[in-house]
């Protein structure tokens, strides 16, 4: 039998989990769905509909997919409020990790949308080319200091979805470098934050001087959670 490491996560123990009312097959190589996240979901589904005006010309790219829980649930047309039926949308999921990308693909499989998402490894956008009505994604945002404070279960998921650099920020600043270069005019670049970020961020999307934060969602306990970020003009 194989034996099961002191505080590891009861959802690799049982190898799932549920995320926006699907199942995710999770182990340690993802990080596993938060349901906080739901609310990204939520926001980016929310904002597709905003951005274009036929659902089937949109293009939709999640970066960090991990288990492909953003991907997948809004490929599925889960998290509702939908204003649009996404299943005609072109979605990439892309990460850096290829272990990753064996789950999420299994993942879509298993919720039935394996043909509606392409799945790219990538180092952020290193590898992906073209330009995104919506830019989704839930990077890594812990800082340094605050490993020594994570439980222990937290611990034991990849250091590699987790790891924001030294501030936490590292991948808002390569994302939002990036933005110009891939996200259409009038998309919406949505990200998770982390705890007492959301000032921070949105000092990284304003510096550029082309794009803005154009609001915020709160979590359950009252946190900023989610960033949605827009072109000027
Ligand atoms: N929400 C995760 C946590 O609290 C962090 C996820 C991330 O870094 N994107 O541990």
């Amino acid at each position: 039998m194989k034996t099961i490491e002191p505080y590891t996560p009861i959802q690799y123990v049982i190898g799932k989990t549920e995320f926006c009312g699907l199942e995710f097959k999770v182990d340690e190589r993802v990080l596993i769905p938060r349901p906080e996240t739901e609310l990204l979901v939520e926001a980016a589904a929310e904002f597709a509909g905003l951005s274009a005006s036929k659902a089937d010309e949109l293009d939709i790219l999640d970066l960090c997919t991990g288990s492909g829980n953003i991907a997948i649930a809004l490929m599925a047309g889960k998290c509702a409020p939908l204003t649009k039926n996404l299943s005609n949308c072109r979605i990439i999921a892309s990460d850096i990790s290829p272990d990753a990308l064996e789950v999420a693909r299994r993942n879509a499989v298993r919720n039935g949308v394996y043909g509606g998402i392409e799945f790219v490894c990538s180092d952020l956008f290193t590898d992906i080319k073209g330009r995104f009505d919506i830019i989704v994604s839930n990077p890594p945002y812990i800082a340094k200091h605050e490993f020594l404070t994570l439980q222990e279960e937290v611990l034991r998921e990849p250091r590699i979805a987790l790891d924001g650099g030294a501030d936490g920020l590292d991948f808002y600043r390569r994302i939002a470098a990036s933005l110009p270069k891939h996200l259409k005019r009038g998309g919406y670049a949505l990200m998770e934050i982390g705890y007492g970020q959301r000032a921070a961020v949105a000092d990284i999307i304003g510096k550029s001087g082309i794009f803005r934060l154009s609001g915020a969602r709160k979590d359950f306990n009252g946190i900023d959670r989610v960033i949605i970020a827009e072109w000027i003009n």
